[in-house]
């Protein structure tokens, strides 16, 4: 029987809301051949779910996401097979974290002063250790009514064009491919579609990805159809990319989307991804 894997996890060292060893025990209850546990700017996640991993029977691979920038939109990368105790990606995410924080405290500080009731104590106080982002913003506010939800606290106070919206500064597609290999590990591009680039501007990134490192592409995705899916097998057989494929699972903090099946329950990544994958390590 194929067994199928999830290589795009969140937790509760970033914005998920599953705890790294709950993702690896829902990981075996799904019977899941293996994941990767890929927070925004940190690997502080890694170490308990690779032990809650070995415990359990369940495969885990070292992973990150980084933000970076491209001609001024914010695209993603994900690093899998990472060691996460690589010098030069700790401080590349000490960089990325120190500008996110520096974000964070402009943002609340421009809502306390205008009366809403949040604060940075307050939000580290409910995420303890996690690495905090507008999700944790939006959850706070939909629970302090004053949004329906986490999204409709994007639409009506962060999203871009928003009284709240603040960017924050991304490193370029060079840092983030770099500190990725500096520690082991294959550089994929994330959600490619994501992004909104017309198909000429598409593949203009793709290509700037690949001379900057990249040598993977996210071609199973919970929000791709199989047309989409299609166009992005085609895309990393063009630029000589290996697939690899997740759910991008945040728990409850997007509820539509769930560990292994994606949206839908449509999603499967086959498990042989992790040898193409492996191969382009180097
Ligand atoms: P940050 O990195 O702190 O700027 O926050 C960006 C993250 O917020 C993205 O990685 C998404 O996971 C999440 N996000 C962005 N827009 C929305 C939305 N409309 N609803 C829910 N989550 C969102
Ligand atoms: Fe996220
Ligand atoms: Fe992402
Ligand atoms: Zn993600």
């Amino acid at each position: 029987m194929e067994r199928f894997v999830d290589l795009h996890i969140h937790t509760t060292a970033s914005d998920g809301t599953v705890s790294p060893a709950e993702a690896a025990a829902m990981a075996r209850d799904l019977g899941l051949a293996a994941i990767a546990i890929t927070d925004h700017d940190t690997v502080a996640g890694v170490p308990e779910a690779l032990a809650a991993g070995e415990r359990l029977g369940v495969r885990v691979i070292p992973g990150v996401e980084l933000s970076a920038d491209y001609m001024g939109r914010d695209v993603h990368i994900v690093g899998l097979f990472i060691d996460p105790a690589g010098a030069g990606l700790a401080d590349a995410l000490a960089w990325s974290r120190n500008r996110r924080q520096e974000r964070n405290e402009k943002l609340v500080s421009a809502m306390e002063a205008d009366g809403l009731p949040i604060s940075m104590d307050a939000l580290r106080a409910a995420h303890p250790g996690a690495v905090l982002g507008r999700p944790h913003i939006a959850g706070w506010l939909a629970e302090h009514g004053l949004a329906a939800d986490t999204a409709d606290a994007f639409r009506r106070y962060l999203n871009k064009g928003r009284p709240y919206y603040m960017p924050r500064q991304r490193m370029g597609l060079d840092r983030a491919a770099a500190a990725i290999r500096s520690a082991g590990g294959v550089a994929v591009i994330a959600h490619p579609f994501h992004y909104g680039f017309d198909p000429d501007a598409l593949e203009g990134f793709i290509r700037a990805a690949v001379r900057a490192g990249c040598r993977a592409l996210e071609v199973y995705y919970s929000e791709h159809t199989p047309a989409r899916q299609a166009e992005a097998a085609a895309l990393a057989q063009r630029y000589g990319l290996a697939a690899s494929g997740g759910s991008d699972f945040h728990g409850d903090r997007k509820p539509s989307i769930r560990m292994g099946t994606g949206i839908g329950g449509t999603l499967r990544v086959p498990g042989g991804v992790l040898e193409g994958l492996e191969a382009a390590r180097r």
